[in-house]
């Protein structure tokens, strides 16, 4: 794996350190030739039939095939594992809920840390009379298996529990909820947004019925993802008026977008074990410089297997948003949680489910490492981040922000 440039500069007089990559990952340059190649190549309609429709056609399917691949799914039978396309992972969580709970009133149980792409469709079939359960969660932040024991029974439609969590990081048991589920008759999906690319993913050995990834996350393109279905699984579409997909999701196929994805998924895939041990060290060295320079700092989950590339951690007395905010003009970029919740001040679920102490859940904050990161940024991150904290518990009890960001001596101010 090589090391890329990536533009981390967005507009200011010093480049700023993006460590946001868990609400978006920049384009990899042999990704964005692969779509500028795609768009001028691939523009047919692959419905149609002509020959350019079919030359389209065979470029989705192929790409459509290889992932498939990619992620363990089983596609030599003759009854293979199918992926659907769709325009992100928000509507395949969509799709995957809607779809594999079925429309009659039953009982669904997802965990208490699903993202709001899980959990909003869950409430919305709440709201339609459906019962939902929430899987307790240790304070480490890992699915109680127990209380998924207890949940399971006839009734239970589907279960849907995140692979990695995209706040802190926490990889769930996933094999194991999927032998209970199995057990009961249940089809258990994953959300694996955050762990695809970051983490070995295999599909069949999982032994999950669903599963759901995207390519923004694994610096591939926006506006595509999937959700694989194992093939003994049925599925309703979200979506009428149209054949494509199989029916399960029609509308015209981006193709050029999915041999964006497709490339993006092989090269995470084929650098999966480097890019892991890179950012893995790199998070490691980021959260030891913020402990060396703040010995009260709570990392979130750090009992638990974890995600190489996601640190969320806490400065307790410190305010989230006043942190967020000045570090930013203090050129590192980060957030408080999931970027699809970032308009709303609310404490994040995730931790409260955690049983965190409230100064915790206040004064969050979560980084997220790429694959093209390197040492110096993170240690020049540190710098920036310890000088902001510092000056904020100094001198404004957590809410003065030109004062911090002053301190970090950016440029621009
Ligand atoms: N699931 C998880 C775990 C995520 O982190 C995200 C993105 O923030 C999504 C789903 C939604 O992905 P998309 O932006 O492709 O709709």
């Amino acid at each position: 794996m090589q090391p890329r440039q990536i533009p981390y500069n967005i507009g200011m007089s010093r480049p700023a350190i993006y460590l946001d990559c868990n609400a978006t990952s920049p384009l990899d340059p042999r990704v964005a030739a692969v779509l500028n190649q795609a768009f001028g190549a691939a523009w047919g309609n692959p419905a149609s039939q002509h020959r350019a429709g079919q030359q389209a056609r065979r470029a989705l399917e192929r790409a459509r095939e290889e992932m498939t691949e990619l992620l363990g799914a089983d596609c030599s039978s003759r009854q293979a594992d199918r992926l659907v396309l769709t325009s992100g992972a928000t509507e395949a969580n969509n799709l995957a809920l809607f779809g594999l709970a079925g429309s009659r009133p039953g009982t669904i149980i997802i965990s208490s840390v699903e993202h709001p792409s899980i959990a909003g469709p869950a409430a919305a079939l709440e709201r339609s009379g459906c019962k939902v359960h929430r899987l307790r969660v240790s304070a480490e932040g890992v699915i109680d298996l127990d209380h998924l024991r207890e949940l399971l029974s006839p009734e239970v439609r589907l279960v849907s529990v995140i692979l990695g969590n995209n706040e802190t990081g926490v990889i769930q048991p996933l094999a194991a909820a999927a032998a209970l589920c199995a057990s009961a008759g249940v089809p258990l999906h994953t959300d694996a947004v955050q762990a695809v690319g970051k983490i070995p993913v295999d599909f069949r050995r999982l032994g999950v019925a669903a599963l759901t990834f995207n390519g923004h996350k694994l610096h591939g393109p926006r506006g595509m993802g999937g959700l694989l279905i194992r093939a003994d699984v049925s599925l309703d579409p979200l979506l009428f008026g149209g054949f494509q997909q199989g029916g399960l999701r029609p509308g015209t196929e981006s193709v050029e977008l999915a041999l964006g994805l497709c490339s993006a998924l092989r090269l995470a895939q084929e650098e999966l074990e480097a890019r892991r041990r890179h950012m893995q060290q790199l998070r490691d060295r980021l959260e030891n410089r913020l402990r060396e320079g703040w010995p009260e700092l709570v990392v979130l989950g750090a009992g638990a297997r974890r995600l190489p590339h996601t640190s969320q951690v806490a400065f307790p007395g410190l305010d989230r948003q006043a942190l967020v905010l000045a570090l930013d003009l203090a050129g590192v970029v980060c957030s408080t949680g999931s970027a699809c919740a970032s308009g709303s001040t609310d404490p994040s679920p995730t931790l409260l489910a955690m049983g965190c102490q409230r100064g915790v859940v206040e004064g969050a904050v979560r980084f997220s490492l790429g694959a093209f990161h390197e040492a110096a940024e993170v240690d020049e991150a540190a710098r920036r981040i310890l000088a902001v904290v510092n000056d904020l518990r100094d001198h404004s009890g957590g809410r003065n922000l030109p004062a911090a960001a002053r301190s970090a001596g950016h440029d621009s101010l």
